[in-house]
């Protein structure tokens, strides 16, 4: 008797066997029943032809029915259910079979038994990540709905805080005429300046918010204009004088290619960087540190350094401080003072300076050795600007003809 033909002598008690061991019910009975015989209507064939290929469906839809738990799992569902098939065939081979016609067909059944556990470990496989890519698009779709709400929020919030604020500016800028006059009133002096320095640092956090709004929903637009790098720098340490006093920070400044020259963007929005990284280096660099602006010229790019002498930032946190609202550490560590040694902040400044330089058609980012408030590693910012001689768009470009003409 060749294989194909001993195999149909053991399928009754095989079928048997198989039912006894995974059907718990009557349906699952009947379902299992059907499944089971096709699979050993394909044993049959293969064994037939000397091709295992004929499985390939069978196996590509029982993965298809692996339940929800299944995928989930870390154990092998399918494969383990077919490696249990293929050991009780086995096993009824040997029971039923004459030694030596067990062996002839168990050797034709061994490539077909390894071919059909190869082949669903492949598709379980595939189920398992098909469902883990769905489970991974749905989570991104819900923290896509969620950042636009929390991006809706921040506009709303910042449009609803202006309108008040505006009045107790007002106020207090009326209130401040009055009191000025009055000389002996100057505890009421003070309390004015109190009230004046509080609303200023709201202003500036609800634009902050308001342009966290314009870059997360692409509406930043360029004032394209030309400027020179080295005029923000000195715009920007006359306006910082205080701070960098206060705290003994030395500021270094290296000229370098391309520093005193013409470049055209937006000169407001990049002082505006270049004030939050040097806000940032002074936060966090201990009283009588170190910070020093290097630079250097690339082919289409100038490249702006900011480096410190503070805490250093972790290499898993280089990247997240680029996100909205993204404090790294101690959260209680929230502060009034913009420049307090690690005085905190609501988590703004690094996003909108991204978002400001992304919208020049640059980028940015940090470089640091880690972390360390003992030994102060030191952190050292990278920005990449475009180096453009004319305005992008031709309108501007006109405006500013003879500039360029004069050099
Ligand atoms: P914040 O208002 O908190 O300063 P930023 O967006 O400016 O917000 O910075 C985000 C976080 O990045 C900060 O909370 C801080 O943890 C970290 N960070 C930024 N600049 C520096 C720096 N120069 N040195 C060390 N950490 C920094």
């Amino acid at each position: 008797m060749n294989p194909s033909e001993t195999i149909k002598t053991i399928k009754e008690i095989w079928l048997k066997r198989l039912i006894k061991q995974f059907a718990k019910g009557d349906h699952l009975k009947s379902d299992l029943t059907d499944q089971f015989l096709l699979y050993f209507n394909l044993m049959e064939q293969s064994l037939e032809t000397g091709e295992a290929g004929w499985f390939d469906s069978l196996m590509d839809t029982w993965s298809t029915s692996l339940t929800q738990s299944d995928l989930e799992g870390n154990d092998n569902s399918l494969t383990d259910f077919v490696k249990q098939i293929v050991s009780i065939t086995h096993q009824v081979c040997l029971e039923q079979l004459d030694p030596e016609s067990a062996v002839i067909l168990l050797t034709d059944l061994l490539p077909i038994s390894l071919y059909v556990l190869e082949k669903a470990a492949h598709y379980e496989t595939e189920a398992k990540i098909s469902y883990v890519t769905r489970q991974l698009d749905q989570v991104r779709l819900s923290l896509e709905k969620l950042d636009r709400s929390k991006s809706g929020f921040i506009a709303v919030a910042a449009h609803e805080l202006k309108t008040p604020l505006t009045l107790v500016d007002g106020y207090t800028s009326m209130l401040s005429d009055t009191v000025c006059f009055d000389e002996n009133n100057l505890q009421h002096r003070a309390y004015i300046n109190g009230i004046q320095k509080g609303t200023k640092r709201l202003r500036a956090i609800i634009d902050d918010m308001i342009d966290v709004s314009l870059i997360d929903n692409n509406l930043m637009s360029l004032n394209f204009q030309p400027f020179w790098i080295n005029r923000l720098m000195d715009v920007l340490l006359i306006e910082m004088k205080p701070s960098i006093d206060e705290r003994n920070i030395t500021i270094k400044i290296q000229d370098f290619e391309g520093y005193k020259e013409l470049n055209f963007g937006d000169p407001e929005r990049i002082l505006q960087v270049l004030r939050n990284l040097l806000m940032n280096a002074i936060k966090y660099t201990p009283d009588g540190g170190e910070i020093e602006f290097y630079g250097r010229k690339l082919p289409g790019f100038v490249e702006i350094c900011v480096h410190d002498t503070g805490i250093g930032i972790d290499s898993e946190d280089q990247s997240l401080i680029f996100e909205k609202f993204s404090r790294i550490g101690n959260v209680s560590l929230h502060s009034s003072g913009k420049t307090k040694f690690k005085g905190g902040g609501p988590g703004l400044g690094l996003h909108i300076a991204k978002g400001i330089i992304e919208a020049h058609g640059g980028t940015i980012w940090v470089e640091s050795p880690g972390y360390d408030e003992n030994t102060c590693p030191g952190s050292t910012f990278h920005l990449l600007l475009p180096s453009r001689e004319t305005p992008p768009d031709d309108k501007t470009a006109k405006l500013f003809e003879d500039l360029k003409a004069k050099g």
